[in-house]
């Protein structure tokens, strides 16, 4: 382990292994010292001097971000000095930046707005800014660079190099002229690519996907995990009027860092589908009948509990464990030889090549690892195959879609969001929640269960399908009941 160094900032004893630097220091007891150049993640570069702060006995203010503590050092972060040199900086940086905000998405998440409004610099010298580029260039598929913002603190370039580890960005011309360039004949295409839209902590990489949607001020954030494949990545959903509208990374230095990749912040339009199931729907006399939840529950049981043979149960691996788990024991309640199975989808695994064991994983789904601790194969086209004369089918939250005809000429049970055409001879179609309508947790690839939490509202009469499956158990004759492990 490596030597404490002891020292004080703003007037706090602080600790630290030696070689850290004065700003993250600084973050132990609670002071955060403005910045735009550093991130964690990244190499030094020590170019924008957002973060000078005063040392005692140093001639001149010291970039807190680049200094290494020292024993006995005394840093004073808030002191008139230090203040005046971040002041400086930021008349500087507004010589060159655009008063746009009022149509910039970054406004409300600025870090030049929020700096310049915590240091106090009310006024620059200058009346007019001298940036003259293209409003807008197109770096990606799903990037704008917008050069009139762009502060040139290099994050975007040094996440291509350091973390993506493919270099595609790079600071050109030189002076008041320079500006981020793309290499020639290269695109922002990385599978991680979206990234340098985080970290650009003003308006000058923006998300094609996200532009002018909405002010950040009227999102509600909620804690989630990503349900694109095993990896895990913690993600916050971000809502407005009850829809998802955006994703964004949530640091979890144990599985994602500060990272996610295109295909998980991007493939959310699911979430907000309209064509959901929207009240349970029982078979009357051949035709689909909505009912209240009691009535469907009840006729659910009673399939569960009619005992014509096992059951074989088709489940998803973006359940959530709580469901999946439910599931196994609602199979387990109709008898002996009942089980059940998922499929994956599969896809090309794609690594954030400086971060070791992250990428986008080949298997699309969140709780692979989840389905099969409660008891599901992954004998998919056998579970099918049997399917066809089993008594009764139950699937979960499984789209039916890819198979070509009905899954089963006996009983079918069907809980999920959507109904595909080959799920309409169910006898009973429960309407289920997707995960950002509830809580739950999934497993990711390591093992490590991770909770999410409700993000919007369900459709209509939508339940969890966790309480979906418990509500089954608890509507069955006791005995069967207790197979399932109700007592
Ligand atoms: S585009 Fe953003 S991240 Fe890149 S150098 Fe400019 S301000 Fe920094
Ligand atoms: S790596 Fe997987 S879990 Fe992480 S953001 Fe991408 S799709 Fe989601």
């Amino acid at each position: 382990m490596s030597d404490l160094v002891k020292l004080t900032i703003e007037g706090h004893e602080v600790e630290a292994p030696a070689g850290t630097s004065i700003l993250e220091a600084a973050k132990l007891v609670g002071i955060l010292i403005p910045h735009y150049c550093y991130h964690p993640a990244l190499p030094v570069a020590g170019s924008c001097r957002m973060c000078l702060v005063e040392v005692e006995k140093s001639p001149k203010p010291q970039p807190a971000c680049a200094t290494p503590i020292t024993p006995g050092m005394v840093v004073r972060v808030a002191s008139d000095v230090a203040r005046a040199a971040r002041r400086a900086v930021l008349e500087f940086l507004l010589i060159n930046h655009p008063l746009d905000c009022p149509i910039c998405d970054q406004a409300g998440e600025c870090e030049l707005q929020d700096y310049t409004h915590e240091e106090g610099r009310a006024a620059g010298r200058y009346a007019d800014y001298p940036k003259r580029y293209n409003p807008v260039e197109d770096f990606g598929p799903d990037v704008l660079y917008v050069p009139n913002r762009c502060i040139l603190c290099t994050r975007c370039v040094r996440f291509m190099e350091n973390v993506a580890q493919e270099p595609t960005l790079n600071v050109s011309e030189r002076g008041d002229r320079a500006r981020i360039g793309v290499f020639p004949g290269a695109a922002l295409d990385h599978p991680w690519a979206g990234n340098v839209v985080d970290l650009c902590p003003v308006g000058s990489l923006l998300s094609k996907d996200f532009l002018n949607k909405a002010r950040v001020w009227d999102l509600d954030k909620t804690a989630s995990v990503c349900g694109g494949c095993t990896q895990g990545c913690n993600i916050t959903l971000e809502t407005r009027d009850n829809a998802v509208v955006r994703v964004k990374p949530r640091p979890n230095m144990a599985v994602n860092r500060w990272f996610i990749c295109d295909e998980g912040r991007l493939g959310y339009a699911w979430l907000n589908r309209a064509d959901r199931i929207e009240a349970p729907l029982v078979r009357e006399g051949g035709r689909l009948v909505p009912v209240e939840w009691e009535v469907a529950l009840a006729r659910a049981a009673e399939l569960v509990g009619a005992g014509d043979g096992p059951a074989v149960g088709l489940v998803s691996p973006g359940a959530s464990c709580e469901a999946l788990e439910a599931a196994a024991r609602v199979l387990a309640a109709r008898g002996e030889g009942s089980a059940g199975a998922f499929r994956v989808r599969q896809g090309p695994e794609r690594p954030l090549a400086g971060v070791p064991d992250l990428a986008l994983r080949a298997e699309r789904a969140p709780n692979v690892a989840g389905a099969l601790a409660a008891g599901f194969g992954r004998d998919w086209d056998a579970a099918v195959a049997r399917a066809r004369a089993a008594g009764l089918v139950l699937v979960l939250d499984e789209s039916l879609a890819g198979l070509a005809e009905p899954v089963t000429d006996g009983a079918l049970l069907y809980i999920g969001t959507v109904l595909p055409e080959t799920a309409r001879g169910a006898v009973v179609i429960l309407p289920c929640t997707n995960v950002a309508e509830e809580e739950g947790s999934f497993v990711n690839l390591r093992g490590l269960r991770q909770r999410y939490a409700q993000a919007r509202t369900p459709p209509g009469m939508a339940r969890p399908a966790a309480w979906i499956l418990d509500a089954i158990l608890a509507a069955l004759p006791a005995r069967a009941a207790r197979a399932g492990g109700r007592a």
